[in-house]
């Protein structure tokens, strides 16, 4: 019998579990199973932490360790706009990390008193007569059931706690499509493409190691592959060096562009994370959103152990909430090509390049 059981040890579930007073019984479950690199199963993602996420790690009073990072570091965002036909660069700062060590780093940090049981699947929940709640998993094709006071959904954009509860289909979903490709000459910047062909998104490029990666988060009613394909067209007539492909990953990416899209859970179930809806509209960044959320929720709880309701909790991410409006606020100035266009003509905040990889597209 546990007091809280959370689905998910993405960064949103570990803060969460890690932040939780030492008082609370609790199980965190993933189908991951974090055994320091052997897992099959990789989360997709670009990997590169916004000055938000270092924010939130500093004040978490974390500091990331060496073998998390990659090459190389990044201090440099290009910005293709194939609709304006316009380049710019602008100084970023972002810390370019292998995202599975990442977790793994986080995941290490859960304290003992925590179970974690790693390598399962979480099927359902079924609400009991008693007022608890129980769970359950699979691990190695078994179901296994345990019971719960609150169940905690913080699995990722895909959620199934959060379908469960009835509440995904306010969410506006993106298919996303990463290919990493065999590189010599790495190009030190991150690339952000916006071509309104591809996506009313964006597209990118990161290089990390020896490798260039190529991503895109297409809607996805559209056909994602030929999007994809054109882009990757687009981007080798460009001179991107998109030829031997090593990895080809998938991942569903949310996009709140309204509040209305947040969901907190309902009775004694809560979402955390990209599982409630937090993510970047505009950027896509998730880390900083997942750990604040995690964080908010293991307050809550230890300020109000079993009195918590989804109101407080609610309450409590007032300023995610307000920021994810901020965030919707900036959008146009990204996505609606016209305003996007005026902005990168005029050159405000951009930089002057010295090096190649400059032409106009
Ligand atoms: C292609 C792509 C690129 C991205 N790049 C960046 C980036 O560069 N920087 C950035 O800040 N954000 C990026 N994001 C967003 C970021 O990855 C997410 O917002 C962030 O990981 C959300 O954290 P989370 O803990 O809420 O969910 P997740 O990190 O998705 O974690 C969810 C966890 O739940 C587990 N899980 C799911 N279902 C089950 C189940 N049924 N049973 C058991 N376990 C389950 C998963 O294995 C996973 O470990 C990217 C996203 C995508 C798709």
């Amino acid at each position: 019998m546990y007091d809280i059981v959370i689905v998910g040890a993405g960064p949103a579930g570990a803060t969460l579990a890690r932040m939780l007073d030492s008082t609370f019984n609790v199980l965190i479950l993933d189908k991951r199973n974090f055994d320091h690199g052997i897992c099959p199963i990789n989360k997709c993602c670009g990997g590169l932490l916004a000055p938000d996420a270092q924010k939130v790690l500093g004040h978490l009073g974390l500091g990331i360790p060496k073998n998390v990072l990659v090459g190389p570091q990044l201090f440099t965002v290009k910005t293709l706009d194939f609709d304006n036909h316009i380049e710019r660069f602008y100084q970023r700062h972002y810390i370019n990390i292998d995202r599975e060590k990442f977790d793994q780093w986080l995941v290490d940090l859960i304290p003992e008193h925590i179970t974690c049981h790693f390598g399962v699947q979480y099927k359902k929940y079924r609400l009991l007569a008693d007022g608890q709640i129980e769970v359950t998993y699979t691990h190695d094709g078994k179901n296994h059931t345990v019971k719960t006071s609150y169940l905690v959904g913080a699995d990722g954009g895909f959620s199934l706690v959060r379908k469960q509860l009835g509440q995904g289909q306010k969410l506006q979903r993106y298919a996303s499509i990463q290919e990493w490709y065999r590189v010599n000459d790495l190009m030190p910047y991150f690339t952000t493409i916006f071509d309104k062909d591809i996506t009313d998104f964006y597209s990118w490029t990161i290089p990390k190691e020896n490798a260039l990666l190529l991503g895109s988060a297409i809607p996805f009613r559209n056909d994602v592959t030929n999007r994809f394909q054109q882009l990757k067209q687009k981007l080798i007539k460009k001179g991107f060096p998109l030829h031997t492909c090593i990895k080809r990953e998938g991942a569903y990416i949310i996009r709140p562009t309204k509040t209305k899209a947040l969901s907190y859970g309902k009775d004694q179930i809560f979402l955390v994370g990209e599982a409630a809806g937090f993510i970047s509209p505009s950027s896509a960044e998730g880390f900083s959103y997942g750990m604040r959320s995690g964080l908010k929720l293991a307050n809550a709880f230890n300020a109000l152990e079993r009195t918590l309701t989804r109101q407080h909790y609610e309450k409590n991410c007032r300023s995610l909430r307000q920021n994810i409006s901020v965030k919707n606020l900036k959008a146009p100035f990204m996505y609606h090509a016209f305003l996007r266009g005026a902005v990168m003509q005029s050159g405000i905040f951009s930089m002057k390049m010295n090096g190649q990889h400059h032409a106009a597209p």
